[in-house]
């Protein structure tokens, strides 16, 4: 077993000890199978939730109705389900009231995908009724049981189907396809939250280039937020150069830069997501248009260095202005200053340079014109030559 598992045996061995049942589940044991670098463990037993609290330190009851416990164990964070089925789903969020059951073969069969529904114990043996490691060597995406029944249950499975193909780059099975295919509308049942999670985990995976290809046909995108009202926005998409993105900020960028009609104000608020995202897309689609009328460096200076990865990514994927990716960094590299602070003079020296003038909003003006000046190499960045700028151009204005 990997160091994961092995660091987080303690924690199934707690369990066992005391007579429960405890094995590995999800995408952790998924991933092992794959020999692919392992995310979070999750944690399977028979124990309650309340026994599970009794038994460790550090426990935080975070989905504690639907059994879920996260313990933390020597500083990792582990989700520990106890064995349950789910009951009916009537509101499409959850399902109306859990069932605990006794076995583990039985909590694998609420599972979504039978990549998903394998369970690991301690030994590292496998516990796999639904061919899951079959699968997985296959690289087929498929239901546990009937697709039709499982997406009608919970519409969020044919998403996390989508966002699967892009992360590992399997195939869904054609019944399963089928399935998404007929049940894609019940997508409008859930909550826009979700579908961002899980669109954003598709946006950020190895295989996105073909995986828009699925999702085109897969029918989700009439019932997601915007392409159900821009049907060829996600058509054309086909045509970019998709790389694995770092969020849906700069999907949002990269939409709205390829359509021409959209802001990012109506991804953002249809798409419920937080003004940080917003802001950031934005930055990032104010930069785009700016390329055309100011120089490099004033542009690149605005970015900052963190976001000039997103804003090259966002041109490569756009597939123009592709000369200008390999001299943003070059540019990035030879900018005289990097923030307002890396100034030479501050708001007090221009102040004190007109000692007859209130102080007021035009301090500020001098320093931002300085500023862009300087970024732009028209002006030194020393405060002689910019004492003697500022005073020559404050005259100018001033007759
Ligand atoms: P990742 O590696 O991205 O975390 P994951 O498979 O672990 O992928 P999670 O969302 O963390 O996905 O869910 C953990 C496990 O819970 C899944 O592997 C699956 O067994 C089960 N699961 C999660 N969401 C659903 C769902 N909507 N319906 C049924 N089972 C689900
Ligand atoms: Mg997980």
């Amino acid at each position: 077993l990997e160091k994961p598992f092995l660091e987080a045996l303690p924690v199934l061995f707690i369990l066992m000890k005391q007579g429960y049942e405890a094995y590995f589940v999800g995408g952790s044991v998924r991933d092992h199978i794959m020999g692919r670098e392992i995310g979070d463990i999750d944690i399977a037993t028979s124990a309650r939730p309340e026994q599970v609290q009794a038994l460790f330190e550090k426990v935080i009851p975070i989905g504690i109705d639907h059994g879920t416990v996260v313990v933390n164990y020597e500083g990792t964070s582990y989700e520990v389900t106890t064995y349950r089925v789910d009951g009916e789903y009537n509101d499409f969020r959850h399902p109306d009231e859990v069932k605990y059951v006794a076995t583990i073969e039985e909590d694998l069969s609420r599972r979504d995908f039978t990549m998903n529904a394998i369970a690991m114990s301690y030994k590292g043996e496998l516990v796999d009724p639904y061919g899951g490691k079959e699968s997985i060597i296959n690289r087929s995406i498929e239901t546990v049981r009937d697709a039709a029944e499982r997406f009608q249950e919970d519409p969020l499975r044919m998403m996390r189907a989508l966002r699967f193909t892009s992360q590992l780059g399997f195939t869904i099975s054609s019944s399963t396809f089928q399935a998404v295919q007929d049940y894609a509308y019940l997508l409008d049942k859930i909550a826009v939250e979700r579908i961002a999670i899980e669109f954003e985990k598709f946006l950020m995976g190895d295989w996105v280039q073909s995986s828009f290809e699925h999702l085109i046909t897969s029918n989700l995108p009439q019932f997601m937020p915007v392409f159900s009202t821009h049907h060829d926005l996600m058509a054309k998409s086909t045509e970019l150069s998709w790389e694995p993105l770092n969020g849906l900020e700069e999907a949002f960028a990269i939409f709205v830069l390829s359509s021409h009609e959209l802001s990012v104000t109506s991804f953002s608020e249809q798409w419920k997501c937080s003004k940080k995202l917003k802001k950031e897309s934005e930055v990032l689609v104010k930069a785009y248009n700016l390329l055309r009328t100011e120089p490099l460096k004033w542009v690149v200076y605005q970015l900052g260095e963190e976001r000039l990865i997103s804003f090259k990514r966002i041109l490569s994927i756009l597939g123009d202005q592709e000369d200008q990716v390999e001299t943003l960094r070059q540019t990035l590299l030879g900018l005289p200053i990097y923030s307002k602070s890396g100034l030479s003079i501050s708001g007090n020296d221009i102040k004190n340079w007109f000692p007859d003038q209130k102080p007021g909003p035009w301090i500020k003006e001098h320093m931002d014109k300085v500023e862009r000046a300087v970024v732009i190499g028209h002006l030194k960045n020393e405060k002689e030559a910019i004492e003697m700028w500022v005073k020559q151009w404050n005259q100018q204005e001033g007759s």
